[in-house]
């Protein structure tokens, strides 16, 4: 018997483009009456790494809390790993198995308000990643000595790649305990705080204290050595603390000194870092790089940019080292406020793009980030809708990042009040702490710092691919203006430069017109908009 309603949705995007989901897409990508009767409260993660066998197992607990009455339950977990068995109380549970779905029949009655548990076992050989982190899986390669060098990522393909969990990013679980068993001589780094080392089996103890999404969790195994700092902040004393493998420690003591320059900076525009009970790490790993809750992976090479390049072609990009900046914004957004929707990604990589330009203010002034997001521009196609379609875990276009930032950049001109909008973003991380949303929430929030109605201006931004074109023309002394290419009721407030002067307009999508003083006009390059004479 099937316990679960099938859908298969069919999805059209605004360019016309048709895309079919399957079942699959549903059952990882939707919160299933199967999982929405349960609050999941804590997992206990214990598993062992044979990276000669590139192969795992062990246990997944999984705590939860009853909020309705059911007796079935989904986990989560992908082919070609195999649930072994899964109890409740020592007593084996039935279940049955939909691709990476898999409904467990409860045998005792689940009372509401009740905390019960199941244990997972499981084992396999997980999939490979071939491009960590885009692909992700398990990276399995080798440090210069010869010494095993493993990390796992798994953003968008989801946590059940590598272990059994409820993959879906609405919930998250309160605190988490990570067990990993290293091969002998190596060491596994993973979020939180270590709690003990079993020097008899190898196996390193990490406890999360605060809620964590999915693919937050992560396995690094490598010959580290750590060294650390505790640093000043806004809530206390945080501790500070980095895993390198045993050949770049000079390297790495000289690079992430920006550590700290970060944590200045983002607590200065976030507020005060989301995670001190669980201290702040920089894991030096085989790929470019992850924002994982509290361990930040690392694999930037020890150089400023982006693998050395500069992604906004200003020359500012080169100022700081791209994967230590970006990915630790993330722990502001991504990791304190989480979609609960990846089609809502543009939350996570809007806002973390925006604190690049951040860190450069900061450091060198609102002019340098200015050119700074004006540069990434030219990295936006506006191919399609940066919100992705719902309930089928599929990310919008990966304008997200560049056009995201963009976004924010044009919203701060509207606002027109450096402090006021350092409050909103330190507003926001307080008002959403370590919580999951939907973009909705986001735009309200910010839509409710400013005087009238930015609905529109979301609507345009985020739902269409299209930017809106400010048409003006000069006739006989008078400058008439318009926008077009925007949706019905857009409306926007505009900087102009007349006369040496600088004045603010409110185009619509209807002309209006205004008497010229000067011979032009000049629109505030600051904000995201295509500018037409006619
Ligand atoms: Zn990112």
């Amino acid at each position: 018997m099937k316990n679960i309603v099938i859908y298969v949705a069919f999805l059209t995007y605004s360019l016309g483009i048709s895309q079919t989901f399957t079942e699959q897409d549903t059952l990882r990508g939707s919160i299933t009456p199967e999982r929405a009767w349960w609050d999941l409260t804590y997992y206990h993660l214990d598993i062992s790494v044979d990276p000669d066998k590139k192969f795992i197992s062990g246990t997944n607990t999984i705590r939860y809390k009853v909020l309705d009455k059911n007796q079935v339950l989904q986990v989560d977990l992908q082919p070609p790993l195999v649930i072994e068995k899964i109890t409740q109380d020592g007593k084996n549970l039935s279940f049955e198995s939909n691709g990476n779905a898999h409904f467990v029949t409860l045998g005792k009655t689940q009372n509401v308000e009740e905390f019960n548990e199941i244990v997972v076992h499981y084992s396999g050989h997980p999939k490979e990643a071939v491009r960590a982190p885009w692909d992700g899986g398990f990276s399995w390669k080798k440090d210069d000595n010869g010494k095993d060098f493993v990390a796992t990522s798994c953003q968008g393909l989801g946590a059940s790649v590598w272990w059994p969990n409820k993959d879906h990013m609405y919930d998250e679980v309160d605190s988490m305990l990570i067990s990993v068993q290293a091969p002998k001589g190596l060491m596994n780094v993973s979020n939180g705080r270590l709690r003990k080392v079993d020097e008899e089996t190898n196996t390193y103890h990490w406890f999360v204290s605060s809620p964590i999404n999915n693919y937050g969790v992560n396995v690094n195994i490598g010959d580290y050595v750590h060294f650390g700092e505790t640093y000043d902040g806004e809530k206390g004393m945080l501790d500070m603390d980095y895993y390198v493998l045993r050949d770049n420690l000079e390297k790495a003591k000289e690079q992430f000194k920006q550590a700290p320059k970060m944590m200045e900076a983002f607590e200065h525009w976030f507020g005060p870092y989301p995670f001190y009970e669980d201290s702040f790490k920089l894991v030096e790993v085989p790929y470019l790089g992850m924002e994982h809750q509290s361990s930040v992976t690392y694999g930037n090479q020890y150089g400023n940019g982006y693998l050395g390049r500069d992604l906004s072609g200003t020359g500012w990009g080169l100022k700081f080292d791209y994967i230590i900046i970006h990915e630790a914004g993330h722990e502001w957004f991504a990791n304190n406020i989480t979609y609960k929707d990846i089609a809502d990604m543009w939350v996570h990589e809007g806002f973390t793009m925006y604190s690049e330009s951040l860190f450069i203010e900061y450091y060198y002034g609102k002019e340098a980030a200015a050119e700074y997001l004006l540069g990434i521009r030219k990295n936006i196609r506006n191919d399609r809708p940066l919100i992705g379609p719902y309930n089928v875990n599929k990310a919008g276009s990966g304008d997200m990042y560049n056009k995201g930032a963009n976004i924010l950049h044009t919203f701060r001109q509207i606002m027109d009040d450096d402090e006021k909008w350092r409050a909103t973003l330190r507003g926001l991380n307080e008002e959403f702490y370590h919580q999951t949303v939907t973009t909705k929430q986001i735009e309200k929030y910010l839509d409710d710092q400013v005087e009238g109605d930015f609905e529109p201006f979301f609507e345009q931004y985020l739902r269409t691919a299209n930017i809106p074109v400010f048409e003006y023309e000069i006739q006989n002394g008078k400058l008439k203006y318009r926008f077009t290419n925007v949706i019905d009721g857009f409306k926007m407030p505009l900087k102009v430069e007349m006369a040496g002067k600088t004045v603010w307009i409110t185009p619509t999508t209807a002309w209006q017109s205004k008497s010229l003083k000067g011979k032009d006009i000049q629109v505030d390059p600051n904000f995201y908009v295509n500018v037409k004479k006619v």
